[in-house]
């Protein structure tokens, strides 16, 4: 039987690494639906300011997920992607015969 003893407390904590999704509701009342990447209302997901792990409030804002978001993350994809393929530095082989 539910005692009804959290029914009246919408406390909210620091949240753990990983459930960001519990603090967008608060990101969009903090911040607004306001796109902090371009500027523009309509925002409809959650971005984190620096990509990594700190979902802490100060960290989101408010993004369109297309294509501001969509664009930010293919970024610091590619970036990422660069710095993997640089520190690998493996020569592409063309297919020489050998299967
Ligand atoms: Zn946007």
């Amino acid at each position: 039987m539910p005692s009804g003893r959290w029914s009246g407390s919408r406390r909210v904590d620091l949240l753990p690494p990983g459930r960001h999704a519990k603090v967008r509701p608060l990101v969009f009342a903090t911040y607004g639906d306001i796109c902090h990447l371009r500027g523009l209302p309509g925002a409809d997901t959650v971005d984190h300011v620096r990509p990594g792990d700190d979902h802490g409030l100060a960290n989101l804002r408010p993004a369109h997920d297309e294509p501001c978001h969509r664009r930010k993350c293919a970024q610091e994809g590619v970036q990422a992607r660069a710095r993997a393929r640089e520190s690998i530095r493996r020569p592409t082989e063309p297919h020489s015969g050998l299967r």
